[in-house]
């Protein structure tokens, strides 16, 4: 049962350490903000929430998720402009993919009073955490955790749902270097690829280091069943200019995370007058692509770095580098998506939610 009451009490904190807070010099992912929102569900209902000081979380150790990973999360961006206006970036889309991930993961799904009118809430009394600067935002990451303190594999009955907030500063500056994966798997059809759940991250760290050893930054996840056809990097999806088309890895496998940024990316290349393709897109594709000189961009779209500039694509031995100073797509979508945020250009799609 979900209730659709706003029932969310605000306890504040007497001891606020804004102070540790340099925006200058912020270190993303170790200072949380003074605040968290959160909400316990217990047979079958959401209760109260309630907004109170950041602390350590205190929990039995057969705690289910700990064990099982029943955990998922989401991660949003909230922005302030010159003139000290707050806004989020779609936040709808990542509540609807917040339930599509709970459903998966057989937790509860979350009402929308608790997902959104928490975080509103929550952001309004934490704005002077929210760096102005370029580039700057204030990270929002909302998860649910399974709290049943008992260790047999089942759906938990008890819940926790959290927001906790985190300065960001500009993330992935340099273009990064990217091998294509023919060996490990993020995901199967059938799988849990598309949801935002903790254990496919703990999955991917393996495979990556191995490439870091090797000299690249991520890997570009390849098809489960035949390492043939790409997917998506990291916690970017990923698109290719090919001979002035933009091709995107297409979702229907269920083996893609359903990127915020890339759907917003579809919507406005195609307004710039971009063919955009949805599809399968092989490794064969590509190299062939390049080798005939009609591989012209390979760029990542993600909340964390919007979009991410790849000036080295590899497979194997096989070597593509990019001239970024030639890329014309990406640093044009970079700017759209940054303009309309920061206000220079119009919201025409109703995408910023103000505070
Ligand atoms: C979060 C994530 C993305 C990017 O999604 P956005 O909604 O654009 O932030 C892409 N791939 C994976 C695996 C992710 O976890």
């Amino acid at each position: 049962m979900i209730s659709n009451k706003i029932d969310i009490e605000i306890i504040k904190t007497s001891d606020s350490r804004i102070n540790q807070f340099d925006p200058q010099n912020i270190q993303f992912g170790k200072l949380y903000s003074d605040h968290m929102l959160i909400a316990h569900y217990d047979n079958g209902v959401w209760g109260k929430a309630t907004i109170e000081p950041f602390r350590n979380l205190s929990m039995h150790p057969a705690t289910t998720f700990i064990h099982y990973g029943q955990s998922i999360f989401e991660g949003i961006k909230a922005y302030k402009g010159a003139s000290g206006q707050v806004v989020i970036f779609r936040p709808e889309e990542n509540y609807k993919r917040f339930n599509t991930s709970a459903e998966r993961m057989q937790m509860p799904t979350v009402p929308e009073w608790l997902f959104m009118d928490g975080m509103k809430q929550l952001i309004k009394i934490e704005k002077d955490w929210i760096p102005k600067e370029e580039d700057h935002s204030l990270y929002i990451r909302p998860f649910m955790i399974a709290t049943d303190p008992f260790i047999g594999v089942r759906p938990s009955a008890l819940y926790k749902f959290m927001i906790i907030l985190g300065p960001s500063g500009p993330y992935n500056t340099e273009p990064m270097k990217i091998l294509i994966e023919k060996d490990f798997t993020r995901a199967t059809p059938g799988g849990v690829g598309f949801a935002k759940n903790g254990g496919n991250y703990g999955a991917s760290l393996y495979p990556v280091v191995l490439a870091q050893k090797k000299g690249y930054d991520q890997i570009l996840w390849t098809d489960a069943l035949e390492h043939k056809y790409v997917e998506e990097v990291g916690m970017m999806n990923v698109m290719f200019v090919i001979d002035g088309k933009v091709i995107t890895p297409s979702l229907e496998r269920g083996t893609v995370l359903k990127g915020v940024t890339r759907a917003s990316a579809i919507i406005l290349l195609r307004e710039m007058g971009y063919t955009v393709e949805e599809r399968n897109l092989s490794i064969e594709e590509i190299v062939t692509a390049h080798k005939s000189g009609k591989l012209e961009e390979v760029f990542g779209v993600g909340t964390a770095a919007v979009v991410s500039f790849i000036c080295r694509l590899a497979e194997g031995d096989y070597v593509m580098d990019f001239d970024l100073t030639k890329s014309t797509v990406a640093p044009k979508l970079k700017k759209k998506l940054n303009d309309i945020r920061t206000g220079l250009e119009e919201d025409k799609h109703g995408w910023l939610v103000k505070i």
